[in-house]
């Protein structure tokens, strides 16, 4: 550990003085730093596929689909408006003859912690910004998904120096003596547990943070809605990546007397889904990461069915993965209910009362996601109003995430600030505001303000009405 200290101390500094050059570069020399590391990602694709095989089980349209897209998107977003994003921003002044600016400059030294379930977008999605906004930057991936962690190494190895933006891989150990060093900005990607040990490291430097961490997302599901529409809009997002996904569905509440029919069709989802001839299709379902969470997984279960819960569909596991699930009867004393489930149970309540839905919701910490499914205006704006969320989506789950111009990230236990598209750009920017007042003149209310004092207080007074 004291190599690996030395090694850190030895990256930071190098990086402290490096920092002042990166952020003097322009618009035009970030966009070809980002365009090279999108060429590179390009060429590595095949080598990701493998590495995300390898950590999760996960399918290559997944990975296609929710880890390199996103990245890849991102990065398009950010060359199209960065120029813009970094121009100084005239307001008025309440200064006769002045002209007030904010400057965005970059916050300095960075470091970016990412989680294991989605370890590639995880990770390259805030460094995007972090690039962007003209920081330097140690990233530190998941050790849990040890290929994934390797390949990105490689990929920023190749891309950048490692004055501007270095890996530094490994487990707890390591993650907590980055904690040590005095960086300007700590992003995070985690658990609220790992979280909070964050936010109490970043004070003692006075380190601001990005906290994008998790929670127990729920779904509601008002009577009119069409159910053979919405189920596999549900059903999808719960059980792609094993359900290892913050934004997934973690509960759903349908409509007294409309449960079996949303069971059944759930039932049917996953049996188009991820089943060939009454045998599970592991092509298609990812992995539990690890055993570790395969046994929390079967805890859940085993302490809701200890408790009342009636497994309709799944349950079963082979070769590492969770079947998807369905549960009725769920007591909210069980586990299940109490924290994230992050994995490929669905426990489907019924309500009667909207309102006492609000009520469950609002006992909880405030999720990162919640979703409604309705058709009644009145039914959308009543949940909208009376419940707060980090984001949510109307008649659909998790997409709000994939919408560059709304704020990605939590609140309170869900997390602390937001990214993606000119969120980001913010994050990863200090916004100085600066004052350029003339330097010769003849303004009257600068010398108002001189000693002697005597004879303006009248006056001064006046303009407290
Ligand atoms: P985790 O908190 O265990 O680990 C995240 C990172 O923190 C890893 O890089 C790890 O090495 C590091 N870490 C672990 N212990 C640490 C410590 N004591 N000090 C400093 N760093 C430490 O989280 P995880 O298990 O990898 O991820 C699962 C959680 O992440 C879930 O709760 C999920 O909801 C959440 N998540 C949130 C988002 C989001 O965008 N909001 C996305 C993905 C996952």
């Amino acid at each position: 550990m004291v190599e690996v200290k030395a090694k850190l101390q030895e990256v930071f500094q190098l990086q402290k003085q490096h920092q002042h050059i990166i952020k003097k570069t322009s618009a035009e020399e970030r966009i070809e730093k980002l365009q090279k590391l999108k060429a590179e990602i390009l060429a590595q694709t095949p080598a990701i596929l493998e590495a995300l095989q390898q950590d999760l089980g996960k399918p290559a349209f997944e990975v296609v689909s929710s880890e390199l897209l996103n990245v890849i998107g991102e990065i398009d977003y950010y060359s199209a408006n960065l120029k813009q994003w970094m121009e100084p921003v005239e307001v008025p002044s309440r200064n006769e003859g002045a002209v007030a600016k904010i400057i965005t400059e970059p916050k300095g030294q960075c470091l970016i912690y990412s989680a294991w379930n989605y370890p590639f977008m995880l990770l390259f999605l805030p460094l995007i910004p972090a690039v962007g906004a003209g920081n330097v930057c140690i990233l530190k991936p998941s050790e849990m998904a040890p290929a994934t962690s390797n390949l990105s190494a490689k990929i920023i190895n190749k891309v950048f120096e490692e004055s501007e933006v270095a890996v530094i891989e490994g487990g707890v150990d390591v993650a907590s003596a980055l904690l040590e060093l005095p960086f300007n900005h700590i992003f995070f990607t985690g658990s609220t547990h790992v979280g909070r040990e964050i936010m109490q490291a970043a004070g003692k430097h006075l380190a601001s943070v990005t906290l994008e961490l998790g929670g127990k997302c729920p779904v509601i599901v008002d009577e009119k809605v069409n159910l053979e529409e919405i189920v596999p809009r549900i059903a999808s997002a719960k059980y792609s990546n094993a359900g290892q996904i913050c934004l997934a569905p973690d509960h759903v509440y349908v409509k007294e007397g409309q449960q079996e029919e949303f069971v059944r069709l759930v039932g049917e989802y996953i049996q188009r889904g991820y089943f060939e001839n009454s045998e599970l299709n592991t092509t298609d379902l990812s992995k539990i990461i690890n055993d570790r969470n395969l046994q929390r997984l079967e805890g859940l279960l085993e302490d809701a069915i200890a408790k009342g819960a009636t497994v309709q569909v799944g349950g079963k596991i082979k070769d590492g993965r969770l079947y998807p699930t369905v549960l009725t009867d769920v007591s909210f004393d069980a586990k299940i209910m109490q924290e994230e489930i992050f994995g490929p149970i669905l426990p489907v309540l019924t309500y009667t009362n909207l309102e006492d839905v609000i009520d469950q919701i609002n006992a909880r910490p405030k999720p990162l996601g919640l979703y409604v499914f309705s058709e009644d205006q009145q039914v959308v704006d009543l949940v909208l109003s009376n419940t707060s969320s980090g984001g949510a989506t109307v008649n659909d789950v998790v997409r709000h995430m994939l919408e560059p111009n709304l704020p990605f990230g939590g609140v309170n236990e869900s997390g602390i600030g937001r990214y993606t598209g000119i969120f980001g750009f913010k994050e990863f920017s200090h916004e100085r505001g600066v004052l350029y007042q003339a330097p010769v003149g003849n303004n009257p209310l600068e010398t108002f303000g001189h000693t002697p004092y005597k004879g303006k207080l009248e006056m001064l007074m006046q303009r407290i009405k």
